[in-house]
């Protein structure tokens, strides 16, 4: 029996890239999902890795569900790798307490996490001060962006910022600069990306839209002036669709989150949400120690020898605040 990947669901179709052939809609088969999943209570999901059979109308149905390694609820896809974590550098501002956040959103859905500033051309110095006007112009030796040129990059950058990354890198996530407007560090996001089903996850205005445009050749997504002027909102006839990245792998064409709440977290949890807090976590005197007050805490105390960084060890407390405060109103 034929095998696909579920690309895309739209009124109750599933369209199926059969295993094996190119990109292309013309090789997209349109299925209906077999009856017996309605009873069972299951639907498929885009991303979902399946079986199929054809019908004699040239449609197909889906017969058969891969094991999903993974779920997500909003947007419902399945078997996604990886969320890019989108951030602008500034307009708006780089918010680490949000980027923690979403940090701890993925550890706890199990995800891998990237993450990828944006902007970069509005900080190093010899920006143009992005008006729309400005948008085509990207000057061609900034399309050959390496290591040396991210090295440059970073350099000059200011001190905070540097810190910031070398901070997210140490604790084990990548990192990646872009410029979207001038394509640099584009290559480099979609070679991360490769092979993999992927979410772009980021406030709106951080230019996820912009990013994705310059990875996949031939998307033109409304990024937020234009939609603007149309006087609608993007993303808002939503379904969900896997787009077909050039070297390999998809990326969901939606954001994948950009509210979180952490009614299903329990506190004594969160801390395992923040990696690097794990070898210290270990040796609290205390099971089910939450690194508040107990004595003998060993991330609290790491986090005063600054071996752990104290805007890590902050958020973890407000976030723990949080959570408490949203018990109570539940
Ligand atoms: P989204 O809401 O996250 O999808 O963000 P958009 O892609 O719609 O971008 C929001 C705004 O930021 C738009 O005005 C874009 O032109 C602008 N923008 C996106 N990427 C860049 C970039 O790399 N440099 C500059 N200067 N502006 C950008
Ligand atoms: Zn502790």
């Amino acid at each position: 029996m034929p095998q696909g990947l579920i690309v895309k669901a739209l009124s109750g179709y599933y369209y199926v890239l059969p295993e094996g052939s190119k990109l292309g809609q013309d090789d997209l088969v349109q299925c209906r999902a077999r009856g017996v999943f309605k009873k069972r209570g299951i639907s498929p999901l885009v991303g979902d890795s399946v079986k199929f059979e054809l019908t004699e109308n040239g449609e197909g149905t889906v017969t058969e569900i891969d094991k999903r390694s993974s779920e997500m609820i909003r947007p419902p896809i399945a078997n996604v790798d990886t969320a890019m974590l989108v951030f602008s550098i500034v307009e708006p501002v780089l918010n680490l307490q949000l980027l923690d956040k979403f940090l701890v959103h993925i550890e706890n859905t199990g995800l891998e996490a990237a993450i990828c500033l944006t902007k970069a051309d509005l900080i190093n110095g010899t920006a143009e001060t992005g008006s729309e006007a400005d948008s085509g112009d990207d000057s061609p030796e900034s399309l050959t962006a390496g290591k040396e040129d991210e090295a440059a990059l970073l350099a000059s950058m200011p001190e905070w910022l540097q810190e910031a990354i070398g901070l997210y890198r140490r604790i084990g996530y990548p990192v990646l600069l872009t410029s979207s407007r001038r394509a640099e560090g584009v290559e480099q996001v979609a070679e991360y990306l490769n092979g993999k089903i992927s979410v772009f996850a980021g406030q709106s205005g951080v230019g996820k839209s912009s990013l994705l445009n310059a990875i996949v050749a031939g998307l033109d997504l409304q990024t937020n002036e234009i939609s603007h002027r149309l006087g609608r909102g993007k993303h808002t006839t939503r379904h969900v669709e896997l787009i077909p990245l050039v070297k390999g792998g998809y990326v969901a064409d939606t954001p994948g989150f950009s509210q979180l709440d952490f009614v299903e977290l329990e506190a004594e949890y969160l801390g395992s949400c923040f990696r690097e807090f794990q070898p210290f976590a270990e040796k609290c005197k205390f099971r089910g120690c939450v690194h508040l007050h107990e004595p003998d805490c060993k991330v609290r105390e790491a986090s005063e020898r600054g071996e752990i960084a104290l805007t890590r060890y902050e958020h973890y407390l407000l976030f723990l605040n949080e959570m408490k405060e949203k018990k109570r109103r539940y």
